[in-house]
């Protein structure tokens, strides 16, 4: 089977699905290299882009942090700002533009902690399509507004109750979903994952994030970053931020897993950190960095932040990762809600526990960096919808 674009990166990616979904891959990628091309399609998304997400988001100087740590100065690209408050609604909206080119009116969606789910639901309203999401049981439960939100919506929340119960069950019957309903449906999936054009179509849509936080650096601050730091769940955040500095070859790009409770603890999800249960496997029709046990199972993850608790990592990360372009770390959730209560207090910003993770790298590292440099950090989302974990979970962390 030959492809339109490079299916792969290096030895990660490809297609591994059903035979029944081959030529729903085909024809989702011939749609979007169409569409890459086509004014007008491009000239729509522009257009929701400015008039209904709200971008460009701005670039904030985080002063207070910056001299607090006495080091590097820290950037913020405020993803938070975007409507839905975070980065999804990017992909979400670039996909349901494309679900509606190719005259399918339903979109299925997987969703763990909600926040991709409400995106794609957004993004159905807005342009008249029928909207499903998939979730397991136990997220369902812990994150009952998001539930609301989607069903205020109009989208449906289907409960998936095999396996954990959480999002790897959830995209299994997403996909399940659209091998049935292949005719009328798009699968609309959240992240920089699945079987090609997957990752590289959502890094496309997700890129307008380092697109624009380029040209801003450059227009207030008169320089690239010296570094770049994202979270990493799938990898569609980081990719999108990286993806406009991959070829200055200067700036260091720095992913952050969810170092859960520790590495040493096992509860994480950090798939580039745990060389003892990291490997190449595959997961979700691509072949990635997966946590998994000595027979191939998928290991269970951990995370204060339900966005970052995957076992894969999206397969461009994994390839960057080996050419060693980009460098991946994890922060604790200890170390991630200090970063939340910090940048609340000292800048007056509630970020993702998510993003938190991303501000807890620039806490390690600023201070070793000299005032006249730079990091811009990826604010990937706002964090109203963990007021409920900071809440119940802050006294563990004395917040
Ligand atoms: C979903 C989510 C993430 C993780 O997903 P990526 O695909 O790795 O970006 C990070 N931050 C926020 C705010 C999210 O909602």
């Amino acid at each position: 089977m030959t492809t339109l674009l490079p299916a792969k990166f290096g030895p990660y990616g490809g297609q591994f699905v059903p035979e029944t979904l081959m030529p729903a891959l085909t024809e989702l990628e011939a749609a979007f290299v169409a569409s890459r091309e086509d004014k007008e399609f491009q000239a729509e998304f522009d257009r929701l882009m400015a008039t209904f997400v709200g971008r460009p988001t701005p670039i904030t100087h985080a002063r207070r942090l910056s001299e607090k740590l006495g080091g590097a100065q820290i950037y913020l690209k405020r993803e938070d700002l975007a409507h839905t408050g975070a980065h999804k609604i990017n992909n979400a909206l670039g996909q349901a533009l494309l679900a509606k080119k190719m005259g399918k009116p339903r979109v299925i969606a997987e969703t763990g902690a909600g926040q991709h789910g409400v995106a794609s639901a957004t993004a159905a309203a807005l342009l008249g399509l029928e909207c499903v999401v998939y979730m397991g049981c136990v997220d369902i439960e812990r994150q009952k507004p998001n539930v609301h939100r989607m069903e205020l919506l109009g989208a449906e929340v289907r409960p998936v109750t095999s396996g954990t119960k959480t999002l790897k069950d959830a995209i299994n019957e997403a996909i399940r979903d659209w091998v049935a309903n292949v005719n009328n449906t798009h699968y609309l999936l959240g992240s920089a994952l699945g079987p090609h054009p997957y990752p590289t179509m959502v890094r496309e849509f997700q890129s307008v994030i380092g697109r624009e936080a380029r040209a801003q650096m450059l227009a207030d601050v008169g320089r690239l970053p010296d570094t770049v730091i994202a979270c990493v769940g799938g990898g569609s955040n980081a990719i999108g931020v990286f993806s406009a500095f991959i070829d200055d070859e200067d700036v260091e790009l720095i992913g952050v897993e969810a170092g859960g409770s520790g590495i040493a603890s096992g509860k994480h999800a950090a798939r580039f950190g745990d060389p003892s249960k990291a490997r190449v496997g595959v997961i979700h029709g691509t072949r990635t960095m997966v946590l998994q046990d000595g027979d191939g199972q998928i290991s269970d993850t951990y995370s204060i932040s339900a966005g970052l608790d995957y076992a894969a990592v999206g397969p461009e990360h994994s390839m960057l990762r080996d050419m060693e372009r980009a460098f991946y770390t994890s922060a604790t959730d200890a170390e991630a809600m200090q970063a939340f209560s910090t940048l609340c207090k000292i800048e007056g910003i509630i970020p993702a526990l998510e993003s938190s993770h991303a501000v807890a790298e620039v806490i390690k590292r600023a201070p070793k960096m000299r005032p006249d440099q730079t990091v811009l950090v990826n604010l990937s989302g706002r964090g109203d919808k963990d007021l409920g974990t900071v809440l119940s979970e802050g006294h563990r962390f004395n917040i």
